[in-house]
């Protein structure tokens, strides 16, 4: 029996050969420079920020160069898989705008022409590439059992031998065909392996785009091919998947990066040109001075959820997933934003040599930072639009105020928008509440007693100065300037400096100075030290709530005397 009658014999089904297949999946009819990729993750639960990190980098690719960016399920180890397993990757890419051109839809649908994008729907195809190597004696039936393998692998650490199928360890490599069938006859079990014609002492060298020139020895693991169930593992699938799916680049994470000499070797026994290679670093997070792996386990930041739970908008994760591909982003976005006006993240050219070649840190502050200023150059309907979306999810009773009277939310949520310096206070919605609440009676007299006063703080000179604002300076059609020079007048008029400098001259002159006046008003409207601009609050509450929240405050204290 010759080789081919083996292939035969094994696979006796299988009566397509790769040229079916080429032709079926044809060249993508793209420019040279086009980057076709892939995500293909296996269905085991929800994605990580490492994951998203990786397709962030993927989609951008694909994108900036006029090519596609596909989604593979990659499910062929199916004790590990989970219910949903792809609506929730799918979800969290939806989540971040990481939306696909290629591939898995859903859990039954998919687009584009050269799927199935599922692996254990590609069955038939892996077992034909697998024939093909063993026709061409580059694979072998293995009989070996769990248990041979596991005394094998003992061996090999007690006497400090590598570990793997190789040399001498590849026992069933020099079976003969004969015995092969025959023992295939009589019903046992086997596994088609790799015949690797490597040498692990000669060297393989390569070039990956984000770690650059890396140096392996040859790969000469006979790696499995084929389990005994007929399903393929990882390394040949990668083969036939991104061969026949036309996959210019394999960008992944960088725990793959040692099987780069087996990918490569499997390309090379097929004689195809390989893809090119980019290995992206892990996310990494700095604790007590230590740099150490992001991990799902211990932070909650790794994880999607923390998102979409605290209302972190993915706009702007994915402004700070750019920054640290990429330290020219940030220069890029803000000139960006000088020049135009406004900054689009699909404008920038993301370049594989400027990503980190290890960790990445990820730095939640640093996030905050851009979230913030991200928010804050949104428009007041944007903000509102965002926060009401969050909080009709986790917040129903705010989400009723925001939208019952949506003009004034608008308004309120307007204060120190759209001009030069606008308001950075709010770095996720679910903020949004705590940073605007007393603006909204409902919420401001379920509050309880905690007047934030500073330097004024006697009853009596809060009712003066309080009284005689609103009796003799209030007016709502004031506009800043006047609304301040009557600031300074009420000052001056019960001994407080108009101005801090003329107070920090002479402070034994004055009982204080115009800050701490408008510190009053502040408080006795919104309880708070420190608020967005008080002119406009005051403006938008008008005189009539200013009463009513003095009052109340008036009558608290004395109710709040009395229990004393
Ligand atoms: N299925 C592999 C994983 O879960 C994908 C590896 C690759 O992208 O080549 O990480």
């Amino acid at each position: 029996m010759n080789n081919q009658e083996l292939a035969d014999f094994l696979l006796p089904k299988i009566d397509k050969d790769l040229t079916y297949y080429e032709t079926k999946y044809p060249k993508r009819p793209l420019p040279e420079t086009a980057i076709v990729t892939r995500y293909a993750p296996s269905p085991t639960g929800h994605l990580h920020m490492g994951a998203i990190f990786a397709c962030f980098i993927e989609q951008k690719m694909a994108h900036q160069t006029g090519g596609v960016f596909f989604l593979r399920i990659e499910d062929t180890d199916k004790k590990r898989e989970v219910e949903n397993g792809i609506t929730n990757i799918i979800q969290d890419l939806n989540e971040f705008n990481l939306v696909i051109d290629e591939g898995v839809e859903n859990e039954t649908t998919e687009k584009g022409v050269y799927g199935p994008y599922v692996q254990s729907q590609r069955q038939e195809i892996y077992q034909t590439f697998a024939k093909y190597l063993v026709a061409n004696d580059l694979a072998y039936p293995c009989f070996c059992s769990a248990e041979d393998l596991a005394r094998d692998h003992e061996i090999q650490i007690s006497s400090k031998e590598r570990q793997g199928y190789y040399g001498k360890w590849a026992r069933c490599r020099n079976i003969p065909i004969e015995t092969a069938v025959q023992r295939i006859k009589n019903g046992e079990k086997f596994v088609l392996r790799l015949k690797s014609p490597g040498k692990y002492e000669r060297k393989i060298r390569f070039k990956d785009l984000i770690k650059g020139e890396i140096e392996f020895p040859e790969n000469d693991i006979d790696i499995v091919l084929i389990k005994s169930d007929g399903l393929p593992l990882y390394h040949l699938a990668h083969l036939v998947d991104d061969y026949l799916m036309r996959t210019t680049h394999v960008i992944r994470g960088e725990e793959w990066l040692s099987s780069v000499p087996l990918h490569l070797q499997l390309f090379q026994v097929f004689g195809f040109k390989p893809p090119k290679y980019a290995h992206i670093p892990g996310l990494s997070k700095e604790e007590d001075g230590n740099k150490r792996k992001l991990s799902k386990r211990r932070d909650p930041e790794a994880a999607i959820s923390y998102y979409h739970q605290k209302g972190i908008p993915p706009e702007a994760v994915l402004l700070y997933l750019a920054t640290i591909a990429n330290s020219n982003f940030e220069d890029w976005y803000e000139k960006e934003l000088k020049e135009k006006g406004c900054a689009r993240l699909e404008n920038f050219q993301l370049d594989f040599k400027k990503i980190g070649v290890s960790a990445v840190l990820f730095d939640l502050a640093k996030l905050t930072n851009i979230v913030k200023n991200y928010i804050g150059r949104l428009s007041a309907e944007e903000v509102y639009q965002k926060a009401l979306t969050y909080a009709e999810k986790y917040n129903s009773a705010f989400a009723k105020l925001l939208s019952q009277d949506a003009d004034y939310s608008l308004k309120v949520l307007g204060i120190e928008r759209g001009g030069v310096k606008p308001r950075k206070d709010i770095s996720c919605f679910s903020e949004v509440q705590a940073s605007i609440w007393y603006m909204f009676d409902e919420l401001f007299y379920a509050q309880p007693l905690d007047y934030q006063f500073q330097t004024i703080k006697e009853q009596e000179e809060i009712n003066r100065l309080v009284n005689t604002y609103l009796e003799k300076y209030f007016n709502i059609d004031d506009d800043k300037n006047t609304w301040f020079e009557k600031i300074k007048q009420l000052a001056a008029e019960f001994g407080y400096a108009r101005e801090v400098k003329e107070y920090k001259a002479n402070p034994s002159n004055y009982k204080g100075h115009v800050g701490d006046v408008s510190m009053v008003l502040r408080v006795i409207t919104t309880t708070q030290s420190t608020t967005p601009d008080l002119f406009e609050l005051l403006k938008l509450l008008g005189k009539t709530k200013l009463q009513e929240r003095f009052a109340w405050w008036q009558k608290k204290l004395s109710q709040h005397r009395v229990s004393q």
